[in-house]
């Protein structure tokens, strides 16, 4: 989570289902908090439920290949994976290497930024991806205050740029606020799962590979979706498949879903970079449908619904600097939010006190966006951002 995030998606509609992002006694109570409060929910998460002994941190995955044949099918098939022990200072200790049954590859997608190739950029150039910012596209910043253009129509070895109305500036520093790619570098599936910039596939339902499923399955890959919910429900499908209590459809029909999903974007002229995205901001009820028809999580409650509707996507509409502070819920909200803190509050509580471990004060810290040091964070890797490689990515046969 980097510094400056301060979250776009109201906490009541973000939590896992049963250990919801209530506000916690002495934190960041906003309905949209900055980062600490995100990582101390997910610490009481691990704390509530304790998950300290089933995750292995500090560690890295390095290399995932089938350990029986290709040829062999999905049911048979068991993966080999390496990991290194990351130490602080960066060092790597001896390689492990283990055998599943399934694996479940969930790296994320929002470290690896996506960068147009450009021959001889003007000036300094950072990517937006620690500089958060709401708009696509490429900032050019003249003056300390910011500047709003209509979209880049070229960067020029002046050092100036060229925008689509036919303004020309000279930049200090482009930003890129151009998104992130697709990378699983470690997977290797003989060719089976192809990796690109902009998706991963063939998938279904963004889910399994059809030639690997179940013994292969992704979660985090859709876009445009809140975390950790949507992600839960992801998992709760996966578990089920693999414990016999949920079936797939058979090879063949997995595959014409994914080749009619691939042909209705084509007809609607949808950029290949939509491939996963799950149209929240457009259809919030497609994000809904997706979780019901493939898991087990109860439905969510009306005045969320709306909350998820309203907060996040007409008030971000009508003003993106201060939607988040905004302060004029319905009647409807309010209520649901005043039940939803007495009783989700009191599992929250509940379920820590089970754990051994009551309300955790010593987290207590506001943190204003992105303004004040975190400590006690290390992240579990080195910071991926890799700048320059990425320019010219082909796609990566994994
Ligand atoms: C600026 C920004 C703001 C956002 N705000 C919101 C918001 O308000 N609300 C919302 O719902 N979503 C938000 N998102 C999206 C949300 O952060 C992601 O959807 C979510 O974090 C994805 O979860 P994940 O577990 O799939 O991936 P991640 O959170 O990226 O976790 C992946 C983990 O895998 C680890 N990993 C990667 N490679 C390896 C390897 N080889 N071996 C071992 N571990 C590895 C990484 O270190 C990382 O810890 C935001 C994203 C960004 C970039």
């Amino acid at each position: 989570m980097y510094a400056s995030v301060r979250l776009i998606g109201p906490r009541e509609c973000m939590g896992f289902s049963d250990f919801q992002f209530v506000p916690r006694p002495g934190r960041d109570a906003r309905r949209f908090p900055a980062r600490r409060e995100m990582y101390c929910y997910l610490k009481d998460f691990c704390a509530a439920f304790r998950l300290a002994g089933a995750v292995r941190l500090n560690t890295k995955v390095v290399h995932v290949a089938m350990a029986s044949s290709p040829e062999a099918r999905a049911g048979d098939v068991k993966w080999k994976v390496r990991s290194v022990r990351v130490e602080l200072d960066g060092g790597e200790e001896v390689d492990v290497e283990e055998v599943f049954d399934a694996v479940v590859v969930f790296n994320g997608h929002y470290s690896q930024p996506r960068l147009p190739s450009i021959k001889d950029p003007p000036g300094n150039q950072i990517h937006g991806e620690r500089h958060v910012t709401a708009t696509g596209g490429v900032e050019a910043s003249i003056q300390p205050r910011r500047h709003l253009h209509p979209p880049v129509d070229r960067l020029c070895s002046d050092g100036t740029v060229a925008f689509a109305d036919d303004v020309v500036v000279a930049a200090d520093t482009v930003i890129y606020c151009t998104g992130y790619t697709y990378s699983i570098p470690f997977l290797d599936t003989a060719g089976l799962v192809t990796v690109d910039v902009d998706h991963v596939g063939p998938l279904y339902e963004h889910t399994f590979p059809p030639s690997l499923a179940p013994s292969l399955s992704f979660v985090g890959v859709p876009m445009g979706v809140f975390a950790p919910w949507f992600f839960e429900a992801q998992a709760r499908w996966i578990a089920l498949v693999l414990t016999g209590k949920a079936a797939l459809p058979p090879e063949t029909e997995m595959m014409t879903a994914v080749e009619e999903g691939r042909r209705a974007m084509e007809i609607a002229g949808a950029p290949a970079k939509h491939t996963h995205f799950i149209p929240a901001g457009v259809k919030p009820r497609e994000v809904w449908e997706f979780v019901y028809r493939h898991s087990d999580l109860p439905r969510m409650e009306d005045w969320k619904v709306e909350l998820f509707t309203t907060s996040n996507l007409k008030n971000a509409m009508e003003d993106r600097e201060a939607y988040r502070d905004r302060d004029d819920d319905s009647e409807s909200v309010r209520e649901g939010g005043r039940r939803w803190r007495r009783v989700a509050g009191a599992q929250y509580e509940a379920a820590l006190a089970a754990a051994g471990r009551g309300g955790d004060h010593a987290h207590a810290h506001h943190d204003d966006a992105g303004v004040a040091a975190v400590r006690n964070m290390q992240p579990l890797l080195p910071a991926p951002c890799q700048f320059s490689t990425l320019n010219g990515a082909t796609p990566q046969k994994i």
